[in-house]
């Protein structure tokens, strides 16, 4: 199955199996909006926790905070976000629609990166053994000619971004004579430019003073808080603020499902330090933040570092934790050497000191900020697209199931009457009691025992655990494996300890 349709089986089985739905779909959805079902939330709580007990409960130094998303519209003059987060917008004449003008430009490049992909199967297969792809790489003119092409324009690309140059944008578009993919015409506008944010009225006057904003991250909130909680809780630097929220963004191109939403959650860290030990720091929560993705278990091969050429106008070191997606791989979280830029800025817009003094070397300064910022619902995409396996088993026979990391995965045990009578509910009611304080669990007593551990399969129930006759006399239980498929019997007093011992966020992070 190529990665096109299994993304599409994969978002209707989201719908299906009650993790994901279109916002307001009776009325026919909007897009870039979604709304999490009742296995969706699970895995999002699960989430949300996995990485707060990560940040906040395991450094003495990280304590959490919960700002409010409306916030005084100075804030978002002060960080720029009123002068300078925009995204750059061209339209086509004949569809009348919408682009990215940056984002038409990366498809473009994709698809010559897709035929430097069709050379090398051609040359597998004209070759078989004896084809050697790195130098196949280095020699075939066809793939020389477009790799020259991609460093091109992606250098073009780069230098109009970074130099606001919209014409050269636009005309990059007419040389590479991208077409519209509705209309099939080259017939753009100009390029301007678009402020993300969403505005609102706060208040009953409707003058200029009222108007605010839906934040459009998470990271205000902390900053604008830096002095509450370094006094409060009497925090020395280096030391970080980690915060879970909403966050606004009116995007334009609405695509990919929950990897980019108008309204999404990010998880962020500021973590304060000392000027001039910034690099330092930054090197380690790298490092720190590839460790918990790793910890999850989903493989090394599927994560990345890609370091940013172009810096935002308040990092001195940038680089994102990007993703194999099954539309390739895009960024799931960013770190950032932020310097003491958003503090400074506050400083000045608010009138008010935003300093440390350090009892150390006797000082007082703005301290430096390193940023890890993970999205929360691209997280929950890179779980559900990793974890998503359409399996082929013995005798004809297949299952769907989501090989969900067992600490992530929303239901853990799932117990199961073998029939609906014979007393085997009330037994199985009886196991029901004994786990469900410490885990999530869900009791299913219709359909066959086979139809029932298929659904279980396909929303990632890592342990189904059976009642059967043989158990009203020997109080023994069947527990079955969800990738395995394998059964064991044994005895109900065991059941707790074991499957704690699979599903403990302990053990995940211990092995960080
Ligand atoms: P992109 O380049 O994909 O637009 P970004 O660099 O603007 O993302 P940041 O501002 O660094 O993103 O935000 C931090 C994280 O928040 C991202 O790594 C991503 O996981 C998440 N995020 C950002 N925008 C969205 C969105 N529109 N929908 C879902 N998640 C998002």
């Amino acid at each position: 199955m190529n990665q096109e349709d299994l993304f599409k089986n994969i978002i209707a089985h989201a719908k299906e199996y009650g993790f994901v739905f279109q916002s307001s779909e009776i009325y026919d959805g909007m897009s870039a909006v979604y709304d999490y079902g009742q296995m969706g939330v699970e895995l999002k709580n699960n989430i949300k926790r996995y990485w707060w007990e990560a940040m906040v409960h395991l450094h003495e130094n990280i304590v959490g905070l919960d700002a409010a998303i409306f916030m005084h519209p100075k804030v978002w003059e002060a960080s720029g976000h009123v002068g300078a987060f925009n995204d750059p917008l061209i339209d086509n004449k004949d569809s009348k629609k919408r682009y990215r003008a940056d984002v038409l430009l990366e498809d473009y490049l994709s698809k010559q990166q897709e035929k430097i992909e069709k050379e090398v199967e051609k040359g597998r297969k004209r070759f078989g053994d004896t084809f050697h792809e790195a130098q196949f790489l280095k020699t075939n003119p066809n793939v020389l000619r477009v790799k020259e092409k991609i460093d091109l324009v992606t250098q073009k690309m780069s230098d109009a971004l970074n130099q606001n140059d919209w014409e050269g944008l636009r005309q990059l578009i007419l040389d590479c004579e991208i077409v519209c993919p509705v209309s099939g015409s080259r017939n753009w506008t100009e390029v301007r430019q678009f402020n993300l944010m969403f505005s609102t009225k706060m208040g009953s006057v409707s003058d200029e003073a009222d108007q605010i904003y839906l934040r459009p991250e998470t990271a205000q909130g902390i900053f604008v808080n830096f002095l509450n909680v370094q006094k409060s809780g009497r925090m020395k630097i280096p030391f970080g603020i980690a915060q879970i929220g909403k966050a606004f963004r009116n995007e334009i191109v609405a695509r990919q499902f929950i990897f980019r939403m108008r309204e999404f959650e990010q998880m962020e860290m500021q973590f304060f330090v000392r000027p001039g030990t910034e690099m330092e720091w930054y090197n380690h929560w790298k490092e720190a933040r590839l460790r918990w993705h790793l910890s999850l278990g989903l493989g090394a091969d599927r994560y990345r570092f890609h370091d940013h050429d172009k810096l935002a106008h308040y990092a001195n070191a940038a680089c994102d934790i990007e993703f194999a997606f099954p539309f390739g791989f895009k960024e799931l979280e960013g770190i950032h050497s932020r310097t003491d830029f958003d503090l400074t800025q506050h400083q000045k817009y608010s009138g008010r000191k935003q300093q440390f003094f350090d009892p150390e070397t006797n000082e007082s300064y703005v301290p430096y900020v390193i940023e890890t910022s993970i999205g929360l619902d691209r997280t929950f995409l890179a779980m559900l697209s990793a974890a998503y396996i359409e399996e082929a088993l013995e005798g004809g026979e297949s299952r769907v199931l989501l090989k969900l990391p067992a600490v992530l995965a929303p239901i853990k045990a799932a117990v199961l009457p073998l029939v609906k009578k014979d007393g085997l509910p009330q037994k199985a009611r009886e196991v029901l009691d004994l786990l469900k304080f410490d885990m999530q669990t869900q009791y299913d007593e219709k359909d066959s025992i086979g139809k029932r551990y298929r659904r279980q399969d396909a929303i990632g129930t890592p342990y189904c655990i059976t009642i059967d006759h043989q158990t009203l006399e020997d109080n023994m239980v069947t527990l079955r494996e969800r990738d395995s498929m394998t059964q064991e019997r044994i005895p109900i007093a065991d059941i707790h300890g074991r499957i704690m011992s699979k599903i403990s966020i302990g053990k995940y992070l211990k092995s960080m």
